[in-house]
């Protein structure tokens, strides 16, 4: 209890001198450790001495060793806390409690990544604020891209996220039915096929020109529709919205409907070939599932004119529209464009490797849903780009992982120390400094490792802190270090440093994810690997554990013998 406290109070103090130049004050770390803990109201008398000597102490260390300090032993101090934002989301227009629907519509074309766990916790949240529901839709019409894996990777990431729907459904479910409407636009004379080459289409939309399709008879038109599904080759036909050539909007001039996809699809093989677009399937999608919000990223804002003028034409309901900025982490690409390349060419090592923004990765390197999901709400729904730093979704999954998270110690560069004349034959290490999570007893022999970098500097006759244990004296400096037990106060001049007996060691790599783009271009150096020694509990940890190793921050347990850094 006593070393308890004195801890608490001496994190208070650092955290207080680290504000204020280095220099603390009894009365702020007593009425701040009164706040903390109103269990010690009664005890006041009996704190202020400790609270004293512990002030004293701390002023008189530097700022750089009370720095060091704050990082190694209190680094849940050291988080600077997020802006106050607004936390959750604003109101949504029109919204009437119980009747909203919102959708979450990927496209089954890639493991999802921190954009869709935005998207998905949005549309989640409305429709929970509205005690509304939620459509998981797989946006499934185009066969080149997609693959039955992704449905189920994606189904993996949002159970992971926590995100629930009420119900699941694939837009190629409704292809017949696609294909209605489509001879329905074509007979109301709101499309047309088009013959022309790629080329020609382009340069027409470029220069505001029809094509001579655009003023074909619908006999024409709809010989060309049925010839679609039998006679041309891809690129031979495309149906096109009758929109406005001259448009400022370039979206507007006339664009693709339906177009010729051959390719086994997922989920219907070879059954279609004539394909509808993003626009025309999303309009129809989110019409008949009845959704009565629909959101998407901004870079489609200027589809939202077709979106509507499409349901306008087929006389159907229109949901609303209403656009997010897009989330992305700096130097951390989501498109799959970038991505698929890294992990076919072996750059990386799956979807998973720790160093993408992928959910697995995520996960794998111990960054917690909760963490996620607090984050995005702290966005909240501004439309300017989110190129979001790392750092602040670390800030929300520290402060929850913080908590759970057992201290092990860990060394690097071990050198061994042989300590003489200690009768100590075993301790009890608390797993975490203030909360209880249980504690682990060590057997000590005598025979420990240290970091190299820890005792590189030491001499003979320099005394230090086997923290938690004991202080030594060094007697001999050679390929190991001997030294010889030389009591148990507190002081706290020494250097303290971590250990491990050798008896109780057991070897682990640690994988550091760093920045993947860096400039744009892939980091060769993106992903570092350290070998360290750790205590044998961490054998007996679940797979997924997170650890704080002491003096390095926190990490996740990946196997037996390797462990992903997760963040300071
Ligand atoms: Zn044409």
């Amino acid at each position: 209890m006593d070393d308890d406290l004195r801890k608490a109070i001496r994190g208070i103090a650092l955290q207080n001198a680290s504000e204020h130049e280095g220099k603390t004050r009894n009365e702020t770390v007593i009425s701040k450790i009164l706040g903390a803990r109103p269990d010690l109201r009664s005890k006041t008398k009996e704190i202020i001495p400790i609270i004293s000597e512990v002030v004293t102490e701390i002023n008189r260390l530097s700022v750089a060793e009370q720095k060091s300090e704050l990082e190694s032993n209190f680094p849940e101090l050291l988080v600077t806390k997020p802006k106050q934002e607004r936390v959750g989301l604003p109101p949504l227009e029109g919204a009437e409690n119980g009747k909203v629907v919102t959708r979450f519509p990927p496209e089954p074309n890639g493991y999802p990544h921190i954009g869709h766990a935005k998207a998905a916790i949005i549309d989640e949240e409305y429709a929970k604020m509205y005690n509304g529901k939620l459509i998981l839709r797989f946006d499934d019409t185009n066969p080149e891209n997609e693959r039955l894996e992704y449905y189920a990777a994606i189904k993996v990431g949002l159970d992971w996220l926590g995100v629930k729907y009420d119900r699941v459904k694939n837009t190629s479910d409704d292809m017949e039915l696609i294909h209605k409407k489509g001879i329905q636009m074509i007979e109301s004379n709101h499309a047309y096929v088009c013959t022309c080459n790629q080329e020609t289409i382009s340069n027409n939309r470029r220069e505001m020109k029809p094509c001579k399709c655009r003023s074909g008879n619908l006999d024409q038109n709809t010989k060309r529709w049925h010839d679609m599904f039998e006679k041309y080759n891809p690129g031979e036909a495309i149906v096109r919205f009758r929109g406005n050539m001259e448009s400022d909007n370039t979206v507007m001039r006339d664009p693709a409907l339906f177009r010729i996809i051959e390719g086994s699809h997922p989920l219907l093989m070879e059954k279609y070939r004539v394909w509808p677009n993003y626009d025309f399937a999303v309009a129809i999608e989110d019409s008949i599932d009845g959704v009565t919000h629909a959101f998407r990223t901004k870079e489609y804002e200027l589809r939202n004119e077709l979106y509507y003028a499409i349901l306008d034409r087929l006389e159907m309901r229109k949901p609303k529209m209403f656009e997010f900025s897009r989330l992305e982490f700096e130097g951390m690409p989501v498109s799959k464009r970038v991505l698929k390349p890294l992990v076919e060419e072996g750059q990386v090592s799956g979807y998973d490797d720790p160093r993408l923004p992928t959910l697995e990765a995520m996960r794998r390197r111990g960054i917690v849903p909760e963490a996620i999901r607090k984050f995005v709400l702290s966005l909240g729904f501004t439309k300017s780009d989110t190129l979001a730093p790392f750092d602040t979704l670390e800030s929300f999954n520290r402060k929850i992982i913080d908590g759970i998270s057992i201290r092990l110690f860990m060394v690097t560069e071990p050198v061994k120390l042989v300590v003489k004349n200690s009768n100590v034959t075993s301790v009890e290490l608390a797993n975490h400094p203030q909360k209880d999570i249980g504690k682990r007893r060590v057997e000590v022999d005598g025979v420990f490792y240290v970091s190299g970098n820890d005792v590189k500097d030491l001499q003979v006759g320099d005394q230090l802190r086997l923290i938690e244990l004991y202080n030594v004296k060094i007697t001999k400096i050679g390929s190991d270090i001997e030294t010889e037990y030389s009591g148990n106060d507190f002081k706290t001049e020494l250097p303290k440093i971590q250990w491990i007996t050798q008896k109780d060691s057991t070897k682990i790599n640690i994988l550091i994810p760093k920045t993947l783009f860096v400039n744009e271009k892939f980091n060769e150096n993106s992903l570092e690997t350290i070998q360290a020694f750790t205590e044998k509990h961490y054998l007996e940890l679940n797979e997924g554990a997170e650890i704080q190793f002491i003096r390095f921050g926190y990490c996740r347990k990946d196997s037996a013998i390797q462990a992903i850094y997760t963040h300071k």
